[in-house]
């Protein structure tokens, strides 16, 4: 997607070899319009596939996914970062190991939100290694839902999670993928 592809050029920043920052218009600060583009080509992506529900992360995915609830016109379900010991029986659970915090914890959704009825699209900010992706996949395995695919803002694609997840059959569309970023080079997109 240009739109995205020409906003992280102009204001992403590069940290390491492996981060990118994209504070001043996805995931602290949020331009809300571009939001509404990226759900508009989601929506064109999955076009003609029936979705009910849209499952995200928090905290970053909810702002992207809620705009792109908007144009399917389906409710967001965000999976909790579990912080209690004690997990109710009532919810659905995986672990998920943080890219940026480098920790694992355990993710949550509530039985009665995510049915065996439900047609999910994961929407997500950034694709990695895949971890985030797979923790939600196993929400809805376990849900017994039906996986339709994920849509990420940003895949990194020098990393493996797009392939692994792809691996596992599922559908995933990714609208700026990096080929490659240094913070002396800056960012290069797949072609
Ligand atoms: P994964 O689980 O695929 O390794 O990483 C995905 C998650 O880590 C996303 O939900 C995102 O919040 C975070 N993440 C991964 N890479 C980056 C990055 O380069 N920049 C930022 N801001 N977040 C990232």
């Amino acid at each position: 997607m240009r739109l995205l592809e020409d906003r992280i050029r102009k204001d992403g920043v590069v940290k390491g070899n492996d981060v990118l920052k994209v504070d001043k218009f996805l995931n602290h600060q949020m331009d809300v319009e571009l939001f509404t583009e990226i759900g508009k080509e989601f929506q064109r992506l999955f076009e003609g596939e029936k979705i009910t529900k849209i499952l995200t992360i928090e905290a970053s995915g909810i702002g992207i996914a809620c705009v792109a609830a908007q144009c399917f016109g389906v409710p967001v379900l965000f999976a909790k970062k579990n912080k209690t010991k004690n997990i109710a029986g009532d919810v659905y659970t995986s672990k998920v190991e943080s890219f940026t915090h480098g920790r694992v914890y355990d993710i949550i959704v509530s039985r009665e939100f995510l049915r065996p009825e439900d047609r999910v699209l994961l929407i997500d900010d950034f694709l990695a290694n895949g971890a985030a992706l797979m923790g939600l996949i196993a929400l809805v395995r376990e849900a017994g839902a039906t996986l339709i695919g994920a849509g990420i803002c940003i895949e990194k694609a020098f990393q493996p999670g797009g392939q692994r997840i792809r691996e596992m059959g599922v559908r995933v569309e990714s609208l700026a993928r990096v080929k490659s970023m240094s913070e002396e080079n800056g960012i290069e997109f797949c072609g």
